[in-house]
Order: structure tokens, then sequence, then C-alpha cells
């Protein structure tokens, strides 16, 4: 596990790596094995007969309200009343947030923010619905993600997304125009009176972490909400 905090009493956030392997069943690993993987890690932190809730992310501003009931949902955010929810990355920001409300019962939700998703608003829809669902404090664990020191991007494309969260605009190491995503998130949560932990490794940087431009074939790892036994 690259890190792990009991963060309420009962509640744990985590941020898997390499050594947990490739979670995500569309990069083209063998499903078993990463079902395999899964089920290693629901093991492994306790999860009891309880499955993490994984979801088919398609950098879109959609989110899911799991109740445990449905099947996958097409989204890049979800929200749950106590449910585990897991987000997959290499490179984009992976969002874990834990909200409390007045019946006790903690409010989950995980965002999954790269390029598009952040300028879309993926992490403050994610951080009303909770709202909308009961939630009164919030907190977020920003994850390891590509930093603004490495993410190049064309001069145009830092524009757009500058032009919707100008604290996204960065320069690489070596002096060109990127986008420094983390940043942009954390003004994003910020602004929604939410507080932020930000577990500022970068994905490109460190090979514990899967990185997508470091390798294309790259597996993805995983931001993690369980309520702990
Ligand atoms: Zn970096």
């Amino acid at each position: 596990m690259f890190w792990q905090e009991e963060v309420l009493p009962g509640v744990s956030v985590a941020f898997t790596d390499t050594s947990t392997g490739n979670l995500a069943l569309h990069t083209g690993d063998d499903p078993d094995d990463v079902t395999r993987r899964r089920a290693a890690l629901e093991s492994a932190v306790g999860l009891g007969g309880e499955r993490f809730h994984f979801m088919n992310q398609v950098h879109g501003n959609v989110v899911a309200y799991v109740d445990g009931h449905g099947g996958v949902p097409t989204a890049d955010a979800m929200v749950s009343l106590g449910k585990p929810l897991a987000v997959m990355v290499a490179d984009c920001v992976p969002v874990v947030l834990v909200g409390t409300s007045d019946s006790g019962r903690p409010v989950f939700g995980v965002a999954h923010a790269g390029r598009p998703g952040t300028a879309l608003g993926i992490v403050p829809a994610a951080v009303a619905e909770m709202r909308r669902r009961g939630a009164a404090e919030i907190k977020a664990w920003v994850g390891p993600s590509i930093c603004g020191a490495c993410y190049e991007v064309p001069a145009e494309m830092q524009a757009e997304v500058v032009a919707a969260v100008p604290e996204s605009s960065s320069l690489t190491s070596w002096g060109t125009p990127s986008l420094d995503l983390p940043a942009a998130v954390r003004s994003q949560l910020e602004s929604a009176g939410v507080g932020v932990d930000h577990v500022a490794e970068c994905t490109l940087e460190n090979e514990a972490l899967f990185s997508y431009r470091r390798n294309k074939n790259a597996g993805r790892f995983a931001g993690l909400v369980w309520i702990n036994d």
C-alpha cells in the first residue's frame, strides 16, 4: 500500500501502488488476474464480505450514487453511504472524500480528475452530491498524480483548462506550458468548503506508481475508502 490512514474511527482511506498490482479491467491485463488482485486487496484491508465498487471511467462529469444494488456505473465519481469505493488512475488525480453526517453514518465519495474531468468540475459535482446525501463536514485526500513540473501539454490545451480553472496553470521543469491538476483540484475543493490533505507524489517520477505517460501499457492503482472492521 502506498499510503493508508484511519481518517475517522472505523473509516480508512488508502492509495495502492504497483505492489498491489494493476486493478483495472480495461488495460489489456488478464481479467482473472485483475479479479484475483481485487479480491486479495479486499481481504488484506479487512472488507469482510464487502467488495470495492469500481466504475467505468470515461473522463466525464457524471456522479453515480452507489447503494450496492446496481452494476458497474459509467461515471467519473461515486458517492455512497458507507459502501466501499475505488477510483483508478495512472497520472490522473484520484480524489477520496469522507463526510460526516448528523445520522452518524459516513458519506463517502471518490472522483477521477483527469484533464477533461477537472475542467468539467467532476470534483465539485461529487462534493455537491455528498451534501445532497447528508454530508455536513467533508474532508478530501488528493492522491498521487502527474505533477505540474512534468505534465507538459500544448499551449492551446493549457489555455482551455486554465480558462475553466486558473490554478491549473503551470510550467514544466524545462520551461514549457503544463497543467498542475492537483493544484486545480485543491482549489476546487477549497472553494467548495472542503479541507484537503495532499499525498503529493508524482506518478511519472515515482516508479512505485503506475504512470500512463511513462508507459502506455501501464496498469492502474487505486484510491480507496471503506469502513474497516
Ligand atoms: Zn512530476
